[in-house]
């Protein structure tokens, strides 16, 4: 049997396991936590992954997902943007989403190790040492899908680890008066916060906030009721709606930074390969889009019982190469996006412009979102 090893059981460790799977490949996803769980995320998925999704006989209509086909961006001032969106999505949980896909990989047989960190990738003599607590795994092959920020990017010496960011993100699941076709991007001082329906009667909250403004307040809730609740469409949820969650998820150090889609001979799918600004909707289908692309080349250059060691630089060329095609222009389009709607003026004055131009909206949506893919 063949062998190849995924670190990080999100979006993209799942998809690169089923499709190695299903070529044949013997899969081992390590993932440190273990089903279901929640996390950190917005929750809207671009329609750009319905095509690739049905062909992989994954039934959105069972998961019952909420249909999303309309934007409004908002600013602290008042001043709002509506668009009826192109191409829409749809929303879903990742509580739910993960779940569904690591039931269909068990089922398929992918091997899972849960609840188990990897706590260093070495590469030596044509082999990966994979470090577990008490023991070392070996495979000709590693894929990174460890996310947008691990213990292994400091393992690893990743450039990104050491450009410290200030951004936090917090997510709760409410029960609101709100429409459920709509995507709502609300700005306010140093960040945004998405609001969208998921499955069942739930609305996704997610927020991006600064460090300093939560240090300067000193609690999430008093950061909440004295920054972000200074656009109003934010301060109407957080007086009436229902919170579901006993206290929110959160995460710190998210990064925009550059990174490589290949490092230390690692194959990075997903986030670990490179984040898009959150505001742009898109990491998802990115995160599945890498997935599709990388296992393809896996496949391609995986002939034969056992992986030929000279064929490895030729697949690392091969989807580095794809992967930059694909995804370097939309994450620096992410990156002055979020430049743009960090600051309570430059959105302000943005939103003017996106009213006055309405055709530059659909620009930055299509540069930073991709074309259906199968
Ligand atoms: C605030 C915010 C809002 C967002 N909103 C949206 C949105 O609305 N739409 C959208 O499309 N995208 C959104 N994104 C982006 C999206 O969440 C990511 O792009 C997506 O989750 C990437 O999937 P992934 O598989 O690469 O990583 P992840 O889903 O993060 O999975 C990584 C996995 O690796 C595991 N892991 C890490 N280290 C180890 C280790 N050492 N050993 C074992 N396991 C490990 C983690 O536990 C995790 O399960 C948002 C992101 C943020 C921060």
């Amino acid at each position: 049997m063949k062998e190849v090893i995924v670190v990080g059981g999100g979006l993209a460790g799942l998809f690169n396991a089923i499709l190695l799977n299903r070529a044949g490949l013997r899969v081992t996803v390590i993932e440190r936590k273990s089903y279901p769980f929640h996390r950190v995320c917005g929750e809207y998925i671009s329609n750009e992954v319905i095509p690739f999704l049905s062909g992989l006989d994954i039934n959105l209509d069972e998961l019952n997902v909420a249909r999303i086909n309309r934007l409004e961006v908002t600013s602290v001032s008042g001043t709002k943007v509506s668009k009826k969106l192109d191409l829409g999505g749809f929303g879903l949980s990742r509580y739910t989403f993960d779940h569904y896909l690591y039931k269909k990989a068990l089922a398929e047989g992918v091997n899972f190790l849960l609840d188990t960190k990897v706590e260093d990738i070495c590469f030596k003599d044509e082999t990966f040492e994979i470090t577990l607590p008490g023991k070392v795994l070996t495979a000709p092959l590693v894929i990174g899908t460890f996310g947008k920020r691990s213990n292994l990017d400091q393992k690893l010496k990743r450039d990104f680890f050491y450009k410290r960011s200030p951004y936090l993100a917090v997510k709760f699941h409410i029960r609101a008066d709100f429409p459920d076709d709509l995507i709502q991007l609300n700005n306010y001082k140093n960040g945004y916060c998405g609001v969208s329906k998921v499955e069942g009667d739930r609305y996704c909250m997610c927020y991006l906030a600064h460090r300093d403004d939560l240090r300067r307040y000193g609690s999430l809730p008093e950061l909440e009721k004295n920054i972000i609740c200074k656009n109003l469409n934010l301060k109407a949820l957080f007086d009436h709606a229902e919170f579901l969650f006993d206290k929110p998820e959160v995460i710190n150090e998210i990064s925009f930074e550059k990174k490589q889609p290949v490092e230390n001979h690692i194959l990075m799918s997903g986030d670990t390969a490179g984040m898009i600004a959150p505001l742009c909707g898109n990491g998802m289908t990115m995160a599945i889009h890498s997935a599709k692309i990388l296992s393809g080349n896996v496949v391609k250059y995986y002939k034969g019982n056992t992986f030929n060691p000279q064929q490895r630089l030729k697949l690392e060329q091969a989807y580095a190469g794809e992967w930059e095609r694909h995804f370097a222009r939309r994450l620096w389009v992410g990156r002055q996006l979020q430049r743009m709607f960090g600051q309570n003026e430059t959105t302000t004055m943005s939103l003017k412009l996106l009213n006055a131009l309405p055709p530059l909206a659909n620009y930055l949506i299509s540069k930073t979102h991709g074309q259906p893919f199968t």
